[in-house]
């Protein structure tokens, strides 16, 4: 028998919503964090641009416009009573980190500062509005910084490096994990009363992304393995500014102070595409004007990327074009200094990874894998559902990018995702310790770990001739190919058939190290088996939904179809085959209408 601990709330990693669950869950309740990373080595730690929230600290903003926003850019399709709930907690949810100490950027008077991002706007002009707050372009950073220092004060008991491979479920409820212990190879069970998931995303399917290697959606794997459902799994966001060929991220914020996207003639081409807010038009509709550009042949060179533009010359002559001013009216001019202030880590990227100075250089980008709007479904308190009546799973909860709301919908806006993870993390906690401190253990089962041992046999006894690489390669290929920015009948059934053909060679792989300490092989094989369920998932999902909505784009259904398709998917494994069921779309205020920038 493995080694056993008991706890009241377990949480399955520790990046921003993990560190804010097991925070407010261990205010009353016994909670452990496990992860697989140590936890400031989280991918939140990458998150540049900053958290959105309608403090109005440089111009006038409300929570409502926030909500509005964050309607339009879900294309309708995300459930408006969370997205006002998110909204109106994100003003007191920001001041909350702050007051733990986060070190955000300040205005010259002190406050926090804010700026511009893509899709927020002042509802009464339509223009851009400051609602991101940042701390520099280590935003991400800085949040976990803050929230591990808070869960490391608040006595937060930490499993670093710890891969939770299976979760136990007994009477339809959660009763705890089954992880692996990197340094040593041997299995932990984890028995608890709630359990929350906070794994990240998944973004590691696709060739060209934003994303770290450990993006293999494990908690999503897991749970759709244990006869949960995923949610509208379709929607995945290309960030349009990703470095041309290794997809690190450039942030929006660029652009929200003042960078533009340039063709191979020289032109600013989003006036065309969205006249009202140009190149702070939302995610989709930028990547997918970069990829219609280069489609007709204006990528730089006639090649597959475009020119994001921030030295100062350009733009201070846009900002001019545009009227852009500072709070005070005066005209908007930037300095070589102020870009560095602003960006820093921004122009150390460019300069480190491919050699070009932002500040006297234009950068070469294209559309990167970046975000998934769906995953393991959950309602506004956390709590997991498994069916389409919304039915709660006792005990399991989710928040992060690995769980789905949905507040983003079919397109996430930037700077919504860190504020989901702050205000969804919260909550999840909270209702995870109050149902502990309600509820008995469930047993455990007769075996616990005993699926896992299935699991990692099958991966260290495999003799096949197939490896990890060539399967992940060809995985990552087809997915950016067939289910990227714009998609296809024909190329998403390709899509579908190759990663079946995939999942069978899988079947045949052999892993060199079967030692126990520190396998990293080991683990990467079963990565990869998470990331070969959920791209059927994703490519089943999208060749599923006949229409174009947020980041799906159809060429073969260029229209969103609101009489057919408003509505979520959910997507179940049953006996190795994907049924799909729906749900509706939560209603509040907003009506669909045409989506225009
Ligand atoms: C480059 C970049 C920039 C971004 N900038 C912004 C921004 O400015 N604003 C914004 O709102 N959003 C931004 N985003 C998106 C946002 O950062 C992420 O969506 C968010 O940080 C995800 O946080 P999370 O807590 O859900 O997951 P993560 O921070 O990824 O944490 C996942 C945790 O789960 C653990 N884990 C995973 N699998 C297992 C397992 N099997 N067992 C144990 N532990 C496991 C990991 O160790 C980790 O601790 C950005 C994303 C990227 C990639």
């Amino acid at each position: 028998m493995a080694n056993i601990h008991q706890f009241d709330v377990l949480v399955v990693g520790a990046g921003g919503a993990g560190l804010m669950a097991g925070l407010y869950a261990s205010k009353t309740a016994k909670t452990a964090v496990i992860s697989k990373l140590y936890p400031t080595r989280s991918h939140t730690g990458a998150a540049q641009g900053g958290v959105g929230a309608a403090l109005g600290n440089i111009e006038e903003d409300r929570p409502e416009w926030h909500t509005y926003d964050t309607v339009k850019g879900s294309d309708y399709l995300g459930d408006q009573d969370a997205i006002e709930f998110m909204c109106n907690e994100a003003v007191q949810a920001v001041y909350e980190l702050e007051h733990y100490g986060l070190p955000f950027s300040r205005t010259p008077d002190g406050r926090i500062a804010q700026r511009p991002f893509g899709g927020h706007t002042n509802n009464e002009t339509g223009k851009p509005v400051r609602r991101a707050c940042y701390a520099a372009d280590r935003t991400g950073h800085m949040i976990l910084q803050t929230l591990y220092q808070q869960c490391i004060k608040n006595d937060v008991k930490f499993f670093d490096e710890y891969q939770v491979l299976d979760l136990l479920m007994v009477n339809g409820a959660a009763a705890g994990v089954v992880a692996l212990e990197l340094s040593s190879g041997e299995l932990h069970v984890f028995h608890a009363k709630s359990v929350i998931i906070a794994t990240g995303g998944h973004g590691r399917v696709f060739e060209i992304t934003s994303n770290a290697y450990a993006y293999t959606g494990d908690g999503a794997a897991i749970v759709l393995r244990r006869g949960l459902p995923l949610e509208d799994m379709e929607f995945f966001q290309f960030h349009p500014t990703g470095i041309y060929k290794l997809g690190i991220l450039i942030t929006e914020g660029v652009r929200g102070e003042g960078g533009v996207l340039i063709n191979d003639k020289g032109e600013r081409f989003m006036d065309k595409y969205a006249p009202h807010v140009k190149d702070l038009a939302s995610r989709d509709v930028v990547s997918r004007a970069m990829y219609l550009e280069m489609r007709d042949k204006r990528g730089i060179g006639g090649k597959r990327y475009l020119y994001l533009d921030a030295r100062p010359e350009t733009i201070n002559k846009y900002a001019a074009l545009d009227g852009r001013t500072n709070p005070d009216g005066s005209p908007y001019v930037i300095s070589g200094d102020e870009l560095l202030g602003k960006l820093p880590d921004i122009v150390d990227f460019c300069r480190t990874y491919i050699g070009v100075d932002p500040v006297t250089q234009p950068m070469p980008v294209q559309p990167t894998a970046h975000y998934t709007m769906g995953g393991i479904p959950t309602n506004k308190f956390g709590q997991v559902i498994h069916d389409d009546q919304n039915t709660p799973v006792p005990g399991l909860y989710a928040a992060g990018e690995a769980a789905c709301v949905s507040v983003h919908g079919a397109n996430r806006l930037g700077t919504n995702s860190l504020l989901d993870l702050i205000v969804f993390g919260k909550h999840a906690g909270l209702n995870a310790a109050e149902y502990a401190n309600g509820a008995d253990l469930q047993p455990l089962p007769q075996d616990p770990e005993d699926y896992t041992h299935q699991q990692i046999d099958f991966l260290r006894n495999g003799s096949g001739k197939e490896n990890v690489f060539d399967i992940g390669n060809e995985m990552k290929a087809v997915m950016f190919d067939d289910v990227g920015v714009f998609r296809t009948e024909e190329g998403m059934a390709k899509a579908v058939e190759k990663v079946r053909e995939l999942k069978e060679r899988f079947k045949q792989i052999s892993v060199a190290d079967t030692g126990r300490i520190f396998n990293t092989e080991l683990l990467n094989a079963w990565e990869l088996s998470n990331l070969l369920d959920i791209s059927e998932v994703v490519a089943v999902s999208a060749l599923n939904r006949k229409e174009s909505r947020g980041a799906h784009a159809r060429e073969d259904y260029p229209e969103r179809d609101d009489e057919n398709w408003m509505k979520h998917t959910l997507v179940w494994q049953r006996d190795g085959k994907l049924e799909i069921g729906y749900k509706p779309v939560v209603y509040t205020h907003f009506e669909p209408k045409k989506r225009v920038y």
